[in-house]
């Protein structure tokens, strides 16, 4: 993602502004790895080959539940 996107990008639980947390960024200044963190509520959301994923908490950790037992991997 593009810091540009931090001017459109909220919580989405409260609407809150985040805050942007780069560990490791592109020559052209996209963001691959980082963490998303609400200024609000202090969930963090992370960023993951360029793509934030803002899921809710509650629902990161139902959806990596039913990955790991997808994959057998409990
Ligand atoms: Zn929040």
């Amino acid at each position: 993602m593009y810091r540009d996107l931090m001017d459109i990008l909220r919580c989405p639980d409260d609407k809150a502004v985040l805050e942007l947390d780069i560990d490791e960024e592109a020559d052209d200044g996209e963001v691959l790895q980082g963490t998303l963190t609400c200024t609000e509520c202090g969930h963090s959301y992370p960023i993951d080959e360029g793509i934030p994923n803002l899921l809710p908490p509650d629902l990161q950790e139902e959806i990596q539940a039913e990955l790991d037992e997808a994959t057998g991997n409990i």
